[in-house]
């Protein structure tokens, strides 16, 4: 597979609105971006200048790119007190950013049967994105572990056979939750199967943990931690303390 080299985009806030109370999406723009070319699940990092004059990169994943429109949508999760966070809350249209992208390595492989896909809010624009990708008749099941039944979007599917799982376990630890627990139980299809986990560092490696109990490869496994509970992503938009 070869991945599209990651170039820099000045990009325009061009439209922002919540898809649900606690997922904002917004709409960059720039006419280059009709040259724009990624992968699905791949993202772009984000440049937030701080007050001391560096820059802090933050990363999401991009949920769906409009060559016609020339521009590119993230969904970011309303969660936290970070610099990405903030600045999604306030981006209106008309707002300047700098981006680096298309970023990242994961993306569907294409020797796979059916595809898991399991994380928590964060994971839910790559998993919806590479989900609405597949080809219509390969089957696809999502284990999404999000605040509350108002958090669940619905999958644009026309039919094709893709189930989702959403879990709500506000009290739990994320890694002991009954995401994990359902992963770990799931009556999944026969055939190969290759899974995508993203999230929070512990969510993620217990995810990995329960996929290896129950005897898949690590090569079936995409695995990436996208952030840290109590703790910033470093400056280059990764969490510090990463997955196993
Ligand atoms: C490849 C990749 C793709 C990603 N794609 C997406 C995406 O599509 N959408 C998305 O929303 N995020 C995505 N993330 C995760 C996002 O980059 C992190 O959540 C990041 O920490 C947000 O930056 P921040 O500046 O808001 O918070 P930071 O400055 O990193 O952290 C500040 C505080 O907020 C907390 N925090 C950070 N994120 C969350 C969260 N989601 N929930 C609860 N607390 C949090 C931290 O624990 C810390 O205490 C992705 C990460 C990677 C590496």
């Amino acid at each position: 597979m070869i991945l599209p080299d990651p170039v820099g985009w000045p990009l325009t806030v061009a439209a922002a609105s919540n898809v649900t109370p606690q997922m904002r999406r917004i709409e960059l723009s720039n006419p280059a971006l009709a040259a724009f070319d990624y992968l699905p699940g791949q993202d772009m990092a984000l440049a937030f200048s701080k007050d001391d004059g560096t820059t802090v990169r933050r990363r999401y994943t991009i949920r769906r790119f409009d060559r016609n429109r020339a521009s590119l949508m993230i969904d970011v999760v309303l969660h936290g007190d970070g610099p990405g966070m903030r600045w999604a809350r306030a981006a209106r249209p008309g707002i300047s950013i700098d981006a680096i992208g298309p970023r990242g390595k994961i993306t569907l492989v294409d020797d796979a049967e059916w595809h898991l896909f399991a994380g928590d809010a964060t994971a839910v624009p790559g998993a919806f994105a590479m989900m609405e990708t597949l080809a219509g008749e390969v089957p696809a099941h999502a284990f999404l572990l999000v605040d509350g039944p108002e958090e669940r979007q619905r999958i644009t599917a026309d039919g094709a056979p893709r189930t989702i799982a959403w879990r709500y376990e506000m009290s739990q630890p994320p890694e002991s939750s009954g995401l994990v627990s359902a992963v770990a139980a799931a009556d999944f299809p026969g055939g190969r199967g290759h899974a995508y986990l993203a999230g929070e560092v512990a969510l993620v490696s217990a995810l990995k943990a329960a996929l290896l109990n129950r005897g898949w490869g690590a090569e079936q496994i995409s695995a990436k931690a996208y952030w840290n509970r109590g703790r910033a992503n470093a400056g280059h938009g990764e969490p510090e303390l990463k997955a196993s």
